[in-house]
């Protein structure tokens, strides 16, 4: 029995205040999920917000990290850096991250290896864009998107991951993916995990991301290969979010 678990990415949003609001709330209504909840504020909050979920069963995730350990790399954060401030989850391979700032597979790889070196669970994204579904190549690139980490890090690694399936004509449109596209998908990444190793494959947790909202999130998390979700927007309202949380509980 696989925990469901919902994370929210606040992408680049909120204040100190705002956080604290939102905060508040979900604390208030944690006790009603049952399953795992995690917030992902930008990195410079990640600190503030750890410190207001510490006696809390909220977890704290960071929304990238640096595939690098330490040294001059200006402007970047390390995993070390993130688990020294309270985070125990980062997502890699965001799909704004692979899209604007041009992040690739083997640079997503190293990133991924980076925050499981420092006691991190990654939550790593893949997905297609609308013109690969429209051409039928979904699987193709999940499945080079997924390989990548499989081939650095090896389906050991995946023990202790989550991957979230965030197709990228989905993220942030309000055009969610059915319940039955998502589970096509859910079910090949299984299967591309499962070629390497069954038991890790059926305890992974696969999250789906893109435009989730209260109104779809029991249909979406009611599919087999659905544990839960990546949500984006509507992780900003408290209100909204927990009900998504308790969709996947
Ligand atoms: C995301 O940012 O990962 C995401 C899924 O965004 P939204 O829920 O807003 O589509």
């Amino acid at each position: 029995m696989r925990r469901p678990v919902v994370a929210g990415n606040w992408k680049m949003h909120g204040t100190r205040a705002e956080n604290a609001r939102l905060v508040e709330a979900l604390i208030e209504a944690s006790d009603k999920a049952s399953g795992e909840v995690v917030v992902c504020p930008p990195h410079v909050y990640l600190w503030e917000v750890g410190r207001q979920l510490k006696d809390s069963s909220i977890g704290l995730g960071a929304q990238n990290v640096c595939a690098e350990a330490q040294g001059a790399f200006t402007g970047e954060v390390s995993a070390a850096m993130l688990k020294d401030v309270g985070c125990s989850y980062a997502i890699v391979g965001h799909s704004e991250r692979r899209q604007i700032y041009r992040e690739d597979d083997a640079l997503v790889a190293r990133k991924f290896r980076a925050a499981q070196a420092a006691g991190l669970v990654p939550i790593l994204c893949v997905g297609e864009t609308l013109e690969e579904r429209e051409r039928s190549v979904t699987e193709d690139v999940v499945g080079r998107q997924l390989d990548a980490v499989l081939d650095v890090a090896g389906v050991a690694a995946f023990a202790k991951a989550i991957v979230a399936y965030e197709p990228v004509w989905a993220i942030g449109t309000g055009k969610n993916a059915t319940p039955e596209q998502a589970q096509a998908v859910h079910a090949f990444v299984r299967a591309r995990i499962s070629a390497r190793d069954a038991t890790i494959a059926g305890g992974l947790r696969l999250l789906y991301g893109g435009s989730v909202k209260a109104a779809n999130a029991a249909e979406l998390f009611g599919q087999p290969d659905v544990d839960g979700g990546l949500v984006g927007g509507a992780s900003l309202k408290a209100d909204e979010f927990v009900r998504i949380c308790a969709a996947a509980a």
